[in-house]
Parts: C-alpha cells; sequence; structure tokens
C-alpha cells in the first residue's frame, strides 16, 4: 500500500470485505427503474462487469422492492453474485418488513437518517430497519447527505449556536450536524443490538473541500468504515475532475474504505463510466491495480502525425481487450507496467523503468520502434507491423511471468 489506512474493523457485505484490513471496495449505483428487474438485472451485469464489486439500486416502491428477488435470480442465471445494497429513503422500514425476501436477498441496506421520518418517527422507523437488518444478519450503511440532512437536530443545533456566547459560521455546525447525524444513528444502531461490524459510515456532500473536512473530522471520531462519495459531482470531465480531487486526498490520508463516484452521464454515455473512474483514481494512487498501466507520453512536436496517436491507442485497445482472459489465465497481471513512448527523447528511459515498453517513432525518426523488457534492450520492430508484433511480444511477456505463477499456485 503507498498510503498507511486508517484502522477500521472489518464489515462484510455479501461477502465482500469492507475496511482497513482490505482492499477499497468500487461501488456503483444503477439508474434504472428497479420494478424493470430486466432492466436492472442487465444494468447491474454491466456495472459488476466493468469492476463494481458492490452495487447499489434504489427500492423506493413496492414494485421496486418486490422485483429485488427476481433481480438477483437473473443475475444468479448469469452466474454473477453480485452483493446487491437497497438504497432506502422515506419508507424503507415500511418495505423491509411486507418484503422479507427482499431483506433476505439485499446485502446491505443503506439508510439516510435525514429520510426516515420525523419526531418520535424517526427513531422507531430507523429501528425498524434495525431489526430487519439484525433478523438477516445484515450490514448498514449510515449515509448522511448535505442535500437531506436531520432538520430536527440540524435546528437544535443552530439554536445552541445561536445561544452561544461565540456562534461558530453556518458551515460549521452543518458539518457537526452532519457528524452527529452519523454517529448518533450508528450509537442507537448499536444501543440496539445491531453489531459494531455491521455499520458503514458515509457522508457525502458535493465540493471537495467539504468533503475533506467531514471526512476528516468522521475519520477522527470513529473507527467504523467509511464509504466515500462526492454526491452530484456533475457531468463528464467536471464530474470527473471534481471527484478525483475529492476522493483522492482523503485516499491519500488513509480515509476511505469503499468509493462511489457519482457522475451524472453524459445522454447515451455509458452507466459503468463510473466505475472506470473509480478504478482509475484507485490505481493512479497506487492503492490498487485492475488493469496494466500504461504509461503513455503526451505527444508533442516530435509526434505531429497521428501515427503515434494510433499506436498507443491500439496498443492500449488491445491490453483492454485481453484483460478478461489475462484476468482469469494469468493471475496479478494487472500490477504489469506497459510503457507506449513517441519518440528517442524520453521513450528509451520511460520504456526501461516499465515491466515492457515501446519507443514508437518520432516525426523525422527511422521507422523503427526499439523495445524494453525488464529495463533490457530486446530488439527494434519495424514496418507496418509495429503494433501487432509488439502485441505479440506482450503475449509472451504475460504468459512467461504470470503463467509461471499459475503453475505453481
Ligand atoms: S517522449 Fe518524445 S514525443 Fe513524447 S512527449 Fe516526450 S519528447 Fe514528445
Amino acid at each position: 500500500m503507498a498510503y498507511p489506512r486508517r484502522k477500521t474493523v472489518t464489515t462484510y457485505v455479501g461477502g465482500v470485505p469492507i475496511g482497513s484490513e482490505h482492499p477499497i471496495v468500487v461501488q456503483s449505483m444503477t439508474n434504472t427503474d428497479t420494478a424493470d428487474a430486466q432492466a436492472t438485472a442487465q444494468q447491474v451485469a454491466e456495472l459488476y462487469r466493468a469492476g463494481s464489486e458492490v452495487v447499489r439500486i434504489t427500492v423506493n416502491t413496492k414494485d421496486a422492492a418486490r422485483a429485488v428477488p427476481e433481480i438477483q435470480a437473473r443475475l444468479l442465471d448469469e452466474g454473477l453474485e453480485v452483493p446487491l445494497v437497497g438504497d432506502f429513503h422515506f419508507n424503507g422500514h415500511l418495505l423491509l418488513r411486507e418484503f422479507p425476501k427482499t431483506a433476505e436477498v439485499l446485502a446491505k441496506y443503506r439508510i439516510n437518517p435525514g429520510n426516515v421520518g420525523a419526531g418520535r418517527y424517526h427513531d422507531q422507523n430507523f429501528l425498524t430497519i434495525i431489526e430487519v437488518a439484525k433478523t438477516f444478519d445484515k450490514p448498514v450503511r449510515i449515509g448522511v447527505n448535505w442535500g437531506s440532512l436531520d432538520q430536527q437536530l440540524l435546528t437544535k443545533l443552530m439554536d445552541e449556536n445561536a445561544a452561544s456566547p461565540e456562534p461558530k459560521e453556518a458551515r460549521e455546525v452543518m458539518i457537526e450536524a452532519m457528524l452527529q447525524s452519523a454517529l448518533l444513528s450508528a450509537e442507537l444502531a448499536e444501543a440496539h443490538g445491531l453489531g459494531h461490524d455491521k455499520i458503514i459510515l458515509s457522508a457525502k456532500v458535493s465540493a471537495p473541500r467539504d468533503l475533506w473536512e467531514v471526512y476528516r473530522r468522521l475519520a477522527a471520531r470513529c473507527d467504523y468504515p467509511l464509504h466515500l462519495g462526492l454526491t452530484e459531482a456533475g457531468m463528464g470531465v467536471k464530474g470527473i475532475a471534481a471527484s478525483a480531487v475529492g476522493l483522492s486526498v482523503l485516499l491519500a490520508e488513509g480515509i476511505g474504505d469503499t468509493v462511489r463516484v457519482s457522475l451524472t452521464p453524459e445522454p447515451g454515455a455509458p452507466r459503468t463510466k463510473e466505475v472506470e473512474v473509480a478504478q482509475e483514481i484507485l490505481s493512479a494512487l497506487d492503492l490498487r491495480r485492475f488493469a496494466p498501466t500504461v504509461t503513455a507520453c503526451p505527444g508533442c512536436g516530435r509526434t505531429t502525425s497521428t501515427l503515434f496517436q494510433e499506436m498507443a491507442r491500439d496498443i492500449q485497445a488491445y491490453l483492454k481487450a485481453q484483460m478478461p482472459v489475462w484476468r482469469e489465465q494469468y493471475p496479478g497481471v494487472e500490477g504489469l507496467k506497459v510503457a507506449v513512448m513517441g519518440c528517442v527523447v524520453n521513450g528509451p528511459g520511460e520504456s526501461k523503468h516499465a515491466d515492457i515498453g515501446i519507443s514508437l517513432p518520432g516525426t523525422g525518426e527511422d521507422p523503427r520502434a526499439p523495445v524494453y523488457r525488464d529495463g533490457q534492450f530486446v530488439g527494434v520492430l519495424q514496418g507496418k507491423t509495429i503494433v501487432e508484433d509488439f502485441n505479440r511480444m506482450l503475449d509472451e511477456y504475460v504468459k512467461a511471468r504470470y503463467g509461471q505463477r499459475e503453475v505453481s499456485a
């Protein structure tokens, strides 16, 4: 691990261990109508195959709750054992009681303490969900959200603050309300018999700097695993950049045991983008490896033709296409480091640092591409088949290095 992780208990979500002893888990959420079991199962399968280790689905109506067992059955028919998390708001206490099969099938219940009812119903409804969780031996995520904060608690803290001789800024009180909402709910759940290791906390906000502050304080005040995510991160590049900034600072401080990147999908864009971005953030921080790392230079005036970009793209596409098979056949292959460089300036140097690397010809250079394996120059590729030849060398390298592990295992 590149960064020491904050110590937590371990919580199991459908067999997936979450906590500091374990790899940081990637999660995602569907945007289909859960009542449409076929469409939801299909999207869950896509997210899971893309690398989402846990998938959350909204359970907002009776039809949605009724569909959950069918969604799971459809996934099992495809051989996919996906830990499904039910996202409950307002009526979770009713749905989980009315649909016990759904309660049993789900691997975790997400409860938003700001959306479980007001007044005396707040604790009553919350504890009904906790009772169901105990009955079926399920963990819960107590997920507080800036946009749906427990109003009763917030009002109380605001009143106390107003009466204090040195009132804090409203933002400070909001943050404290978020923390208290999560921590007091967890305390209440434990007081009613839910295990300490059955609770994950989250406290999502939409600005990276607020996220850092909220999670640093939350991390200091408990040892529950924390689910990280920037809520309403946004669309496209903005959402990706905001999520990367929000998550990576905390992850680099060892905070965060499971992550979700909440991207608003561009029209027609695949839902799996959020999984890809989450994996890239963890990979860039060297916290996990999901696929071979490709170091590709950005190109510059030395690569004015599109030849270099095309070659780099084709090699990366080849690696991506091989991964489903390689992952099965060659355990550890996700740790492979490949360099695809643009010219002689940095190409040979970077290639030597990679497991296998190629320095493609820059503009005006001889159409020759030196190749390095484990830091050693092994030959030059040239002609129209540079990419195919290099891909073949990649195959050989992967087989030789990771295939042996399989045999000896
Ligand atoms: S390796 Fe060559 S082509 Fe790539 S950015 Fe550096 S100088 Fe430019």
